[in-house]
């Protein structure tokens, strides 16, 4: 349980990582809060020379609202987003997710940044970042680029992250009158998602869905927008019956995962069934215009 020998080192600014990471290249691995890698390293599934602890780069812990939008550093840890009110009340979908995660040690350390680059496929926030329509900023010495959610988990464990690249902000539209909610059967062993689904829904003034979008994690081995879920909501009035409808869909076309603790069928199963009780919450969590409209005021938090 004693990682392979390698060379620590600590830049203290974005720029100072991005130059390292360029400079090491594929002997480079990048270190957050740890709570994946070095268990990984630990167990000898990685042996990485050199390993770049990004965590004292204080610019990558931010977060922040800007017009019509929320920015979440990538370092900002699981703790700091169930917590921070400006997160509570913008994107209450993802304190949400992030206070199912682990427990508070864990919650701790862990970042963002490392979950999402880390993609495992029964983390929980990658179901509520596809469904609150999420993009990523990733970064290296030349420049950056923007991924939106739906483009950025590629694979079992793989991410559009390419080598020397840094995945450094993570931004969230912040519309009116959506409801949002996540919910997930955790593993009773590790805690992570044996099935998680997120909801997030929109209605117009008569009522009717104008979007809807379900993200899924620990199902597949990506995780995955319910696309003909969606479908059959939006245009509809969310009815306790439209939305069972709809979320009988959840696991359609997917190839679920099995393992000791939960069979394909019975991650099929969860899927429409958090699904339905995720969209039942979003639907009653819509706030209503004058609420609304006093969550996009401008925050300085
Ligand atoms: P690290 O472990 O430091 O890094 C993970 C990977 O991401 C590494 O490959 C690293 O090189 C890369 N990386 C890190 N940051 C960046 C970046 N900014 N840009 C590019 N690459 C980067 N997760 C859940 O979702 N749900 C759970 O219920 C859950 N339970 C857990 C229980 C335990 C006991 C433990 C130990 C972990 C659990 N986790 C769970 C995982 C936890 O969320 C981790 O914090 C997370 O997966 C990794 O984040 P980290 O900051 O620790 O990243």
């Amino acid at each position: 349980m004693i990682p392979a020998a390698f060379t620590y080192h600590r830049p203290k600014t974005l720029a100072s990582a991005l130059r390292l990471l360029e400079t090491l290249g594929p002997d480079a691995r990048v270190l957050a809060g740890g709570q994946s890698l070095l268990p990984m390293m630990k167990l000898r599934l990685a042996s990485p020379p050199h390993l770049v602890d990004i965590s004292r780069i204080t610019t990558l812990q931010r977060i922040r609202k800007s017009p019509g939008r929320l920015r979440i550093g990538a370092l900002a840890t699981h703790w700091m987003l169930e917590t921070a009110p400006v997160v509570r009340r913008l994107a209450p979908a993802l304190a949400e997710t992030a206070s199912f995660i682990g427990d508070v040690q864990v919650r701790n350390l862990g970042t963002i940044g490392g979950s999402l680059a880390h993609a495992d496929p029964a983390a929980d926030y990658p179901a509520t970042l596809l469904a609150l329509d999420a993009e990523f900023e990733l970064q290296d010495h030349r420049g950056s680029r923007v991924v939106v959610a739906h483009e950025f988990f590629r694979g079992l464990m793989t991410t559009a992250l390419r080598p020397g690249e840094l995945l450094t902000e993570i931004r969230l539209p912040v519309p009116a009158r959506v409801g949002a909610a996540y919910l997930k059967m955790p593993n009773p062993a590790s805690g992570f998602a044996l099935a998680g689904v997120s909801a997030a829904l929109a209605v117009d003034a008569d009522g009717r869905c104008t979007m809807a979008r379900v993200g899924i994690t620990g199902v597949g081995p990506i995780a995955y927008r319910a696309r003909a879920v969606e479908e059959a909501v939006v245009g509809r009035e969310p009815t306790d019956d439209t939305l069972a409808t709809a979320a009988a869909a959840a696991a359609d076309g997917v190839e679920a995962n099995a393992d000791l603790f939960a069979s394909a069928e019975y991650r099929r199963h969860l899927a429409r069934v958090l699904t339905r009780r995720a969209l039942v919450l979003a639907r009653d969590r819509i706030r209503p215009r004058r609420q609304a409209a006093r969550r996009a005021e401008p925050d300085a938090s």
